[in-house]
């Protein structure tokens, strides 16, 4: 079943799933690409610095589906940071993908000590304008800096990609996007796998006959979350596919809610400034 689509705050539409790339390796990037869409995802997410966007192009093209049928994201690289840098990479990455505009482009990350994330910002909206980008916004940034930028600009981003799983479920951050109609999407939507073996994991997994992996997809779903898992396996591509099809109780979600420790797989935002 097609994934639904989120209502975005610049009148798009998003695919509540979709499959990402972080770690598939270059010459298998091009064919898991094309699996995935065949098998019914419509979000690609890919970025600069995962050195696969090559693939990722290439995927799209020999999956066959026209182009405006796939929702494509990148995102530009901390060292890439600064308004002309910005648009030189972003030009960059969409000739490496082999497309003239991507449907989302993402700043990656904020790196609020290099203090350059304003005019790349700036640089996003002017590619927005360009149509390079239909779309735009931000991953990883946190409260200080989305409220710097929507000031500053008048824009507010349309996503913020930012780690969440049931061991950091970021409510607060949450719920500062619901206020300003910016949609979460979770980044290690699966936590690595720190949550599967928990009681409410395995009891919703149990009475709904799903795996615990699906169990967690879904409750990204229910939460009103895009959510971008990776499997380089077709049989997980189809597993974190499934999902559908069933729905958590408000029990089973209020459990899950109860497993959020304030833990991150990923570094901090706050201090994650690697070029
Ligand atoms: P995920 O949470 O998607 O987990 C991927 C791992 O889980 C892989 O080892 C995969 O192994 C395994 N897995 C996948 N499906 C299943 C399943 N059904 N059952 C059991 N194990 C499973 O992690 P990622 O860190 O890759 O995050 C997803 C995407 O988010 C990235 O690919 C990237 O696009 C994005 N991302 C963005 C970041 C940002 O800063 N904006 C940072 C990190 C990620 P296998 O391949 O063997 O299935």
């Amino acid at each position: 079943m097609t994934a639904p689509r989120l209502a975005l705050n610049d009148g798009r539409s998003i695919p509540q799933l979709g499959f990402g790339l972080w770690q598939v390796p270059v010459g298998t990037t091009a064919e898991t690409t094309a699996t995935a869409l065949r098998l019914g995802y419509r979000l690609v997410d890919g970025a600069a610095i995962y050195g696969n966007e090559a693939g990722q192009g290439e995927g799209i093209r020999r999956s066959g589906l026209p182009r405006d049928d796939v929702f494509v994201t990148t995102k530009v690289w901390n060292s890439e940071q600064g308004f002309d840098k910005t648009l030189r990479a972003a030009e960059a990455s969409l000739k490496r993908l082999g497309l003239d505009h991507v449907d989302l482009l993402l700043i990656h990350w904020p790196c609020p000590r290099k203090d350059l994330y304003l005019d790349t910002w700036r640089a996003l909206v002017r590619l927005r304008d360009e149509g390079r980008a239909l779309s735009i916004g931000v991953s990883n940034f946190q409260d200080p800096q989305l409220t710097r930028i929507i000031a500053e600009t008048g824009v507010t981003p349309a996503v913020n990609q930012v780690e969440i799983n049931p061991r950091l479920q970021q409510p607060s951050l949450r719920a500062f996007h619901a206020r300003h109609g910016i949609v979460t999407q979770s980044w290690t939507p699966l936590g690595q796998g720190r949550s599967f073996a928990t009681a409410p994991v395995q009891a919703a997994a149990k009475r709904t006959g799903r795996s615990p992996a699906q169990v967690i997809l879904r409750w990204h779903i229910q939460i009103g979350a895009s959510v971008i898992p990776r499997s380089t396996r077709e049989a997980g591509l189809r597993e974190n596919l499934d999902l559908f099809d069933f729905a958590l109780s408000e029990a089973e979600m209020t459990a899950i809610a109860t497993l959020d420790e304030g833990l991150r797989c990923g570094p901090d935002p706050a201090r994650f400034e690697m070029d």
